[in-house]
């Protein structure tokens, strides 16, 4: 142990930086609570950057949703478990209006049809629904909808990503899509999209840009472009390039880790800190123990430990086995940080199904922490296990958010709610 490790005391320590982690520490902010937030900041930049709400209602049946608000009132009917069941609609609204307005003074506006889901295009040149895209991606939608006449553009070294393929893959609905790969300004060999992003936010590059699609543009209504439209600039780079090419732009959704998603934990990371919250990059909590007066003590560090941090409370959005909330081996799925129960199926035979399509999804998908109305932790028989410990995000029980396609919705709502019980047990 680092003889050298510093103490630190907080009303609130938050557990993880992906898109739970970072909602309720706004939302935390926002309540003024004195807040710790620690975690592997990689995470956030492996989202899509899209925020789905929910996308498809009844999984089995594969029904894809027009009206996510909708599908989660029926949905808390037929699956009373889901953790959108732990919240009004009005309260799940209300968590993504702050989550919304925040990216828009942010600089990096998202788009919703308020009602009702978009639908947008992969790297894979399929469709999926989605509740909010980020502005640059707002022509998209529409566009399909019209059948408009697209130039879709790609590069030479931009790998996981074709225009063509695109192109091919949608042929039936959208038959006016046309591909071209150019070169990336300044650029050879194989590109990487957060560096494009980077090189787009200078304005000479953005002119080469517009200079070397100028000549494909034709009769093209709109022009397509994988997401590398800047990184700090976005709104600046779209403007540009609209002027230049003298019709709209959107991006289409990349591989990850995509730029879309570093997008949010650059702003994320830059402005948590200005409002208030302690932010510790890169560091995991090692140990947590409960104090004899209620309190939790973490060990965090990243090999050693390197803070001693005393909390009132916690929230716990350590996600599932890629963020690394929960692990798997030949004995079962375990909690890693508190060693909470996880429900799970019986046995490991029962974790998937054969069939790897699977209409229903396979069980291990919706294991998790289960958590009571407070969003407290629970055992077996639904009782809360501490009163001053709270989950959220894609760790909670009772949800397939991948099938679902309520992903960083339902971290946001759930975090909304845990963050809401814990400033009235702080209180
Ligand atoms: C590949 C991919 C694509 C996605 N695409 C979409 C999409 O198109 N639309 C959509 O809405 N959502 C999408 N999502 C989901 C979206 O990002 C969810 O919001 C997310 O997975 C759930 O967020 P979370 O914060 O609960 O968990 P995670 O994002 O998994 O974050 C868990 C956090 O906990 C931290 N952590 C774990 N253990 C510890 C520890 N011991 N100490 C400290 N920190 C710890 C991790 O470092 C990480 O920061 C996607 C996610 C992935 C992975």
């Amino acid at each position: 142990m680092n003889t050298n490790n510093k103490e630190t005391t907080c009303d609130l320590m938050i557990i993880g930086t992906g898109m739970a982690g970072m909602a309720a520490a706004l939302f935390a902010a926002r309540q003024g609570i004195d807040t710790v937030q620690v975690g592997l900041i990689g995470e956030l930049g492996f989202a899509s950057g899209l925020i789905d709400l929910l996308g498809v209602h009844p999984v089995a049946q594969g029904k894809v949703l027009d009206d996510p608000w909708q599908g989660i009132t029926r949905l808390c009917r037929d699956e009373p478990l889901h953790p959108y069941a732990l919240l009004d609609i009005a309260s799940i609204r209300e968590s993504l209006d702050i989550v919304l307005a925040f990216l828009t003074t942010s600089g990096y506006p998202h788009f919703t049809l308020l009602q009702r889901n978009m639908e947008v295009l992969t790297p894979a040149g399929t469709l999926k629904p989605t509740y909010a895209v980020p502005h640059t991606m707002r022509r998209g939608p529409s566009a399909l909808a019209d059948r408009s006449s697209c130039l879709l553009v790609d590069f030479d070294g931009l790998k996981g990503y074709s225009a063509r393929q695109i192109a091919l893959s949608l042929a039936e609905r959208w038959p006016e899509l046309h591909p071209v790969r150019i070169g990336f300004p300044d650029a050879k060999g194989e590109l990487y999209t957060e560096h494009m992003a980077r090189a787009l936010d200078v304005a000479d590059s953005r002119e080469k840009l517009v200079a070397a699609i100028r000549p494909h543009i034709g009769t093209a209504e709109v022009v397509g472009l994988p997401a590398v439209l800047g990184m700090y600039r976005t709104v600046r780079v779209m403007e540009d390039l609209q002027q230049g090419l003298g019709v709209p732009v959107f991006e289409i959704p990349t591989m990850l880790p995509a730029v879309t998603g570093l997008r949010l934990r650059e702003i994320f990371e830059q402005r948590l800190p200005a409002m208030g919250i302690r932010l510790f990059f890169q560091q995991r909590v090692m140990d947590a123990q409960r104090l004899a007066d209620g309190q939790w003590r973490f060990d965090v560090g990243r090999t050693d430990i390197d803070f001693r941090i005393t909390a009132r409370s916690a929230i716990m959005c350590s996600g599932r086995f890629f963020g690394k909330g929960l692990h798997a081996d030949r004995h079962g799925i375990r909690e890693t940080i508190f060693d909470l129960p996880v429900v799970q199926p019986k046995d490991r035979a029962a974790w998937h199904h054969k069939d790897l399509l699977h209409r229903e999804g396979h069980p291990i998908n919706r294991a998790g922490v289960a958590v009571d109305g407070q969003f407290h932790p629970v055992d077996a028989n639904r009782q809360m296990l501490y009163p001053n410990l709270f989950a959220a995000g894609s760790i909670l029980a009772h949800q397939d958010w991948k099938r679902q396609k309520c992903g960083s919705g339902l971290a946001i709502a759930t975090a909304y709610g845990a963050v809401r019980a814990c400033t009235r047990m702080l209180d």
